[in-house]
């Protein structure tokens, strides 16, 4: 099966692909008769493309979160698509934990004053920052990698409150409590965004909602930058009603300059799942979905037809 990318993928399981075509980013476009496989990490996946790779039987997306791959059309189109599901929701969980902790804790902040020698008067003194430990976290959408954080946060002595979709769904994680969204944040001093991109989800956290949000709480995505209406939340950044720890933004790689000068963010380049393990692991299910479909096979990790 011939394969297509823009990029080389970490870990050993790469090599046991045979016939893989690399091409820029801005090439995938170029028509290709013969490209039975794409692999894709955030590239644009649509009839265009699809248009232009008339055998393609596999899109095979490097990530778990799929919303720049337009499903249906490729399931119409009898291609079938895949992507990584739990090999990454430690990683991701545990950047979320890092951004919780930094930003409640002023971390970077605090970093900077001391490698500009602000800190010498006065070390180990001024602002007091708000807990971790003990703290409610909500957390928006109570999934793989929402369930993650939230095991983490028991962890840490903290009240787990989560939304999800569905009604009636349970969680593995016994002692969190569900509540509606505008509730959720009305009650948490920590909010974890961990919903995938849908039609549905896109600016769920409105400026509305972020208004809701307690005087001094931390809101921290992993997720996708556009499930929260960012120039709302830069306001409320910048009026430093509320503190913040980003690794996804609308518009990526741009973040807005506003945030740049400001204390009470922590921004991070959408390295949610960029650990040694996580990636090596995705690279083996990406392979692993490519040589199922080779055989004949279903896909091992198929996204659904929504
Ligand atoms: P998942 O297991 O599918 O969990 C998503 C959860 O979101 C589900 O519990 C779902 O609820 C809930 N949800 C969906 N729509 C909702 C809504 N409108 N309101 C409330 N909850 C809603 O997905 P996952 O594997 O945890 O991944 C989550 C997302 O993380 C990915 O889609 C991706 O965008 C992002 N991600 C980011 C990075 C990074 O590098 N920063 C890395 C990996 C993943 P139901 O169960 O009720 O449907």
């Amino acid at each position: 099966m011939r394969v297509l990318t823009a990029h080389p993928f970490p870990g050993p399981a790469w090599e046991e692909l045979r016939d893989v075509v690399y091409a820029e980013p801005s090439e995938l476009e170029r028509p290709r008769e013969d490209i039975e496989a794409l692999v894709v990490a955030g590239e644009r996946v649509d009839g265009a493309l699809l248009d232009r790779l008339p055998s393609l039987r596999l899109v095979a997306n490097y990530g778990v979160g799929y919303d720049r791959v337009d499903v249906g059309e490729c399931h119409r189109r009898g291609v079938a698509v895949s992507n990584t599901p739990r090999v990454l929701d430690a990683a991701v969980a545990d950047l979320a934990f890092g951004l919780i902790l930094a930003a409640r804790r002023e971390i970077v902040a605090r970093d900077s004053a001391v490698r500009r020698g602000a800190a010498r008067r006065g070390w180990a003194q001024g602002r007091l920052a708000p807990d971790v430990s003990g703290a409610t976290i909500g957390i928006v959408g109570m999934g793989r990698i929402g369930s993650a954080v939230a095991r983490r946060a028991l962890a840490f002595d903290m009240r787990v409150l989560y939304a999800r979709r569905r009604t009636g769904q349970t969680t593995d994680c016994y002692k969190a409590e569900l509540r509606g969204l505008d509730d959720l944040l009305r009650e948490s001093d920590i909010v974890s965004v961990n919903v995938p991109l849908t039609p549905e989800t896109r600016g769920l956290i409105d400026a509305r909602r972020l208004a809701l949000l307690r005087d001094g709480s931390c809101l921290v995505n992993t997720a996708r930058g556009e499930v929260v209406d960012q120039e709302a939340l830069v306001r409320e950044l910048v009026s430093g009603r509320i503190s913040a720890g980003l690794d996804v933004f609308t518009g990526e790689p741009d973040v807005p300059e506003e945030l740049l000068g400001l204390d009470n963010v922590v921004l991070t380049p959408h390295i949610g799942s960029a650990t040694t393990s996580a990636r090596e692991a995705m690279t083996r299910l990406v392979v692993e979905n490519i040589l199922a479909v080779d055989r004949g096979d279903p896909a091992v990790t198929p996204v659904p037809a929504s």
